[in-house]
């Protein structure tokens, strides 16, 4: 039961929830059912595509030269290529005609790209990252182990560090109130896109993104491997793409079929299930995971709301309150 749902924000409207039902049970055998048209070979090759990005993406940082991979443009440049290409895939591999990007979506998804690498990512570094470091170094924590270890080990170690922050970060959103009132606008999101990933509050958007990372000493091109592999697995876990990877992907990583559930309209209650971000494996072990996928997506009556209405979502029921406050106060002395 979502407290704040009933306090303020009217239900799902009855044709919405209608509408999430049934295209769950539409839905409930994947879409390949739905292109199996399209022939086994074809259906495999879409389906592959989310796993060859990625084993293309830890190849580049593993084969470029290091005078490349070391320098952090080349984290924006590669980060930015992976939005773009699965942003082009949305238009060559559609899952779901509602979900088709238009300039508005775009065009907010792009807002919310560029405040996540620049404003959000500057203030992950200064509030977290280095004071995290200056305590490492004050307690003289040293991990120079780390960097004797493979590259992809440690890119799959970073990956894991994070996650699992992650994926407490958000199984606490969905439990407690405070929390819950930022991460909410990142599900009255009523599509799914390539860059709907960090479409939400600030507030959220830097507290989903603090890791432990800075405290280890990993290989810097490990963390930028680490770190573009999370890109490439959820924007797949967020786009309207139609792959459906097979077993060896999706037992571990997160995917559309496994995230749309959680972004679904159905209710409050059923989003609380596939808390993991990039990796569905921590629900599987911690018992949060749930079969399933969903096209109807948002929140409450599903209305889309405005990056405004994102931003002061967290503040609305304090606004609401001294509102009524001083229409009381005004009708009493009146
Ligand atoms: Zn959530
Ligand atoms: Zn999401």
């Amino acid at each position: 039961m979502d407290p704040y749902q009933d306090s303020h924000a009217p239900k799902a409207d009855a044709q919405a929830v209608a509408d999430a039902r049934s295209s769950s049970d539409l839905d409930a055998a994947g879409i390949s059912s739905r292109y199996a048209d399209e022939g086994p070979v074809k259906r495999a090759l879409v389906n592959l595509v989310p796993l060859a990005t990625l084993i293309a993406v830890v190849l580049f940082w593993m084969l470029a030269p290091r005078s490349l991979t070391e320098n952090s443009w080349t984290l924006v440049v590669v980060t930015a290529s992976i939005s773009f290409f699965v942003l082009g895939l949305e238009f060559v591999l559609e899952r779901h005609e509602g979900w088709r990007l238009n300039w508005t979506e775009f065009s907010t998804d792009l807002f919310y790209q560029i405040l996540y690498s620049t404003v959000i990512a500057w203030a992950v570094l200064a509030l977290a990252d280095e004071p995290l470091m200056a305590i490492k170094e004050k307690l003289g924590i040293t991990t120079l182990w780390l960097t004797e270890l493979p590259l992809v080990v440690q890119a799959f170690m970073v990956l894991v560090l994070i996650e699992f922050g992650q994926y407490w970060m958000h199984r606490l959103m969905h439990n407690w109130l405070p929390f819950w009132l930022t991460h909410a606008p990142h599900h009255h999101i009523t599509q799914l896109n390539a860059m709907k990933g960090a479409v939400g509050n600030p507030i959220e958007l830097f507290l989903i993104s603090l890791s432990v990372v800075a405290l280890f000493d990993f290989d810097v091109v490990a963390i930028f491997c680490g770190l573009t592999m999370l890109t490439v697995i959820s924007s797949f876990a967020h786009a309207n793409v139609r792959s459906d990877p097979p077993l060896i992907y999706s037992y571990v990583f997160t995917t559309i079929r496994h995230h749309s559930l959680h972004h679904t309209a159905l209710s409050y209650e059923d989003t609380r299930c596939n808390y993991g971000n990039s990796v569905i494996l921590f629900d599987r072990i911690f018992g949060t995971y749930r079969e399933g996928e969903s096209r109807v997506v948002g929140q409450d009556d599903r209305r889309r709301l405005s990056i405004y209405e994102q931003w002061m979502f967290p503040f609305q029921p304090l606004i609401d309150r001294f509102r009524s406050a001083r229409k009381n106060s005004a009708s009493a002395n009146g």
